[in-house]
């Protein structure tokens, strides 16, 4: 017998039907013998829609408010998925963020959770009930209603296993596992049997979109069983684990991207201490996220040029937030470009294998693509290129390291 958090996806109950096909799945699993606790997201569509109502209603909208609009979303599904539990003669009830709770802080739409009080949910799970639990929703210290940002559903399940100490957290989605690639630009993508934590977190942050960045760090944290599957087929997944579990086989996991991305210079700096933080402090002022800073001196040794690199839907506030304050750090142009993609080589093989950032400046370069930035870690190489030759990149990387392959 095995304590496990199954958490489904917005399009894996974007239906009645759908959300039938889940309740039969979690039968059977509670029919292994398991004790299971589901975490849902809200069907697919509904929080789009909710979050467009109340930029509607105003745009200025009080984010206590914004929570308590979209947080609904996840009420819906949870009490629909019960009933289909009960229907089948599953006992399972429905649990929203406050009444268990999950405590969280106080940033209402993108909280935090600090605490879940998971004594009653195993006090029932031990008694054979299913525990239906909304995601992406909790408790801010104000008392109401906080959520925890776009794709919070996959942070709640992580944090609940984390919390009633489950043997498995099962992501299930809309597709297979992990991939080598994103499948859509790379036909020959392949789905990993494992990742480790720190692999999935860079693929996660270098643009592949399968699991919430943060549900990774915390699964990576409180050492949570973690694995990534399809809600349509039966199939395995992928496991995310720690490195310890696969130390043998250090590899080149996964090629990642991003093509939203921007990337600005600000040329002819004064070479003096305080400039980059006052620059990167009046971005962080107005949150915006920078991704990759290089400082590079001139030609004139006075002068220094700094370029970083930032989601292109931050482009216009950063550009207007520096020339703010172009008097104060007297700097000569600012550059920018918004047609920019990220491409990242990723895997542990990094840490012991020379040769891997040789072996990828040399394929962009035989494909006459110029890398305009580059920024390394211990198992990660990012390159700066330009947009349209983003798919390109990948499939002569994905080749290149012969990732069709199986391990
Ligand atoms: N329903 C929320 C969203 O669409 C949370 C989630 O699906 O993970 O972002
Ligand atoms: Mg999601």
């Amino acid at each position: 017998m095995a304590r496990i958090v199954q958490k489904f996806g917005g399009t894996s109950v974007g239906d009645l039907e759908r959300i039938r096909n889940v309740a039969q799945r979690v039968k059977l699993c509670v029919e292994a013998g398991n004790q299971v606790a589901v975490v849902v997201s809200a069907m697919a569509g509904t929080t789009n829609r909710l979050i467009e109502w109340a930029n509607q209603i105003g745009s200025m909208h009080d984010a206590r408010e914004y929570d308590t609009i979209v947080s609904t979303g996840e009420q819906i599904s949870v009490g629909l998925l019960s009933i289909a539990l009960q229907n089948i003669g599953v006992d399972a009830r429905s649990w929203l963020g406050w009444q268990i709770p999950f405590k969280t802080d106080d940033f209402h739409s993108a909280a935090r959770i600090e605490e879940i009080n998971a004594k009653e949910i195993i006090y029932r799970l031990n008694k054979g009930q299913v525990a239906v639990v909304a995601g992406f929703q909790g408790i801010a210290p104000d008392g109401r209603i906080s959520t925890l940002g776009r794709g919070g559903s996959d942070t709640s399940a992580v944090a609940l296993a984390a919390a009633i100490d489950a043997d498995r957290c099962d992501i299930f989605t809309d597709v297979e596992g992990v991939y080598t690639t994103d499948p859509r630009i790379m036909p020959k993508a392949r789905k990993l049997d494992s990742i480790t934590f720190e692999e999935m977190l860079e693929m996660a942050s270098a643009g592949a979109r399968v699991l919430q960045t943060r549900s990774v760090a915390m699964a990576m944290r409180h050492s949570v069983n973690l694995q990534v599957l399809s809600s349509f087929k039966e199939s395995p997944g992928t496991l995310v684990q720690n490195e310890e579990k696969q130390m043998e086989k250090q590899k080149v996991s996964g090629i990642a991207y991003s093509a939203e991305e921007a990337k600005v210079t600000v040329v002819g700096l004064p070479d003096k201490p305080g400039i980059a933080a006052r620059i990167f402090g009046a971005l962080a002022e107005i949150h915006i996220n920078v991704d990759m800073i290089v400082q590079s001196a001139s030609t004139d040794s006075e002068k220094t040029d700094i370029t970083f690199s930032l989601a292109r839907s931050d482009l216009w506030d950063a550009v207007k937030s520096i020339k703010n304050i172009k008097e104060e750090l007297d700097f000569e142009r600012l550059d920018h470009d918004d047609n920019i993609a990220k491409v990242s080589v990723i895997g542990t093989a990094m840490r012991t294998q020379p040769g891997i950032a040789k072996r990828m400046f040399e394929v962009l370069s035989d494909k006459q693509i110029n890398m305009q930035v580059i920024s390394t870690s211990e198992i990660k190489i990012s390159v700066l290129i330009q947009a349209d030759y983003t798919e390109l990149a990948v499939r002569s990387l994905h080749d290149a390291f012969g990732l069709d392959r199986p391990d």
